[in-house]
């Protein structure tokens, strides 16, 4: 059994703060496929029916250019319950 831990998403005060740019999000293995980060971002994550999440094929082109996106990304990134989204910035 896991154990689901919880961050707080971010304020919406926060929005639009971050001044790097996300450059790479990759998934770790451990996702419970809860679909919080698809529900969040979905141009970027996707979680099939009975598979884990992953990244969706041509994620890349929309990374640096949306700072609203970019705010979600790091939504999904704070609220994923096991902490297996990982990003580099820039
Ligand atoms: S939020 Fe985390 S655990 Fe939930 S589907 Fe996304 S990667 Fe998997």
């Amino acid at each position: 059994m896991f154990e689901v831990r919880r961050r707080p998403v971010r304020s919406a005060f926060l929005v639009g703060t971050h001044a790097m740019a996300v450059r790479k999000i990759w998934i770790e293995e451990g996702c419970i496929s809860c679909n919080l980060c698809e529900d969040i971002a979905s141009e970027i994550f996707v979680v099939a029916a009975g598979k884990t999440c992953h990244t969706k094929k041509g994620h890349e082109r929309l990374l640096g250019k949306d700072p609203e996106l970019e705010e979600r990304i790091h939504e999904a990134v704070d609220s994923c319950p096991v902490e297996v989204i990982q990003i580099d910035e820039d």
